[in-house]
């Protein structure tokens, strides 16, 4: 396979602009730390998911059992999710920037804390939620492909969205699933284990949708793994 001379041109003029420019936090313009775009305060503030749910990463009081109520009376199609943050400051506004302003650093840095709080389990391949091509013409990339891709692991590409879907946001849970009826599909073998990622689980109406099409092409064991749960 040929690399066009631009697409080195422009890796190495990152890893050149990485060595010449410091780390700087993207939250408060204070210095980087840690290998990271994040400084040490900003860092310690961070709100790292704690005890949650095995099946959907709701968070769980210390004493609580490891399956929320709502899990219990009606079992998820995942086997389990993983959320390595949950969705409040600052976290909330870098997914922000990452999702709708074209801010690939605050990707980058997601994607690196991600790292530093992983799944328990082995999650190898892994395959990124995947948004309409109409969306990602207008947006520019996917943001769910994006995190794959920084993440050190292989990617299954074969999960793609067959249509457009109205934006899920101010719809309720139940008019999210009926929003996102058949709206997913595969091509070629699906792998019998997969994790699917995301950057941010609000109800979950999304990745349920899509465990349930990837069991229906085979895949025995769908697990989520998102960078951060809305609480
Ligand atoms: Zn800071
Ligand atoms: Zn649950």
């Amino acid at each position: 396979m040929r690399i066009p001379l631009w697409h080195t041109a422009t890796r190495v003029s990152r890893a050149l602009l990485r060595v010449l420019l410091p780390l700087r936090c993207l939250v408060c313009n204070d210095d980087g730390h840690d290998g990271l775009d994040l400084c040490a305060a900003c860092y310690a503030e961070l709100p790292w998911a704690g005890r949650a749910c095995l099946r959907c990463a709701l968070p769980l009081p210390d004493n609580a059992l490891i399956v929320c109520g709502t899990c219990r009376e009606e079992v998820p199609p995942q086997a389990a999710t993983h959320a390595s943050l949950l969705y409040l400051p600052p976290v909330d506004q870098l997914l922000v920037r990452y999702k709708f302003h074209q801010d690939l650093a605050a990707g980058r840095l997601l994607a690196q804390l991600m790292q530093r709080a992983p799944p328990p389990w082995s999650c190898a391949p892994l395959v990124p939620v995947p948004l309409h091509n109409r969306r990602v013409r207008q947006r520019g990339y996917n943001q769910a492909a994006e995190l794959c891709r920084l993440l050190p692991m292989p990617v299954w590409q074969g999960l793609y969205r067959r249509r457009h879907t109205a934006p899920q946001s101010e719809r309720s849970a139940e008019q999210r699933r009926d929003n996102l009826f058949d709206a997913f599909a595969t091509r070629g073998s699906a792998p019998v284990r997969l994790t699917l990622v995301d950057d941010v689980m609000t109800t979950g109406s999304t990745v349920m949708e899509i465990a349930e099409t990837l069991r229906l092409v085979g895949t025995e064991e769908v697990r989520v793994w998102v960078c951060a749960r809305v609480p």
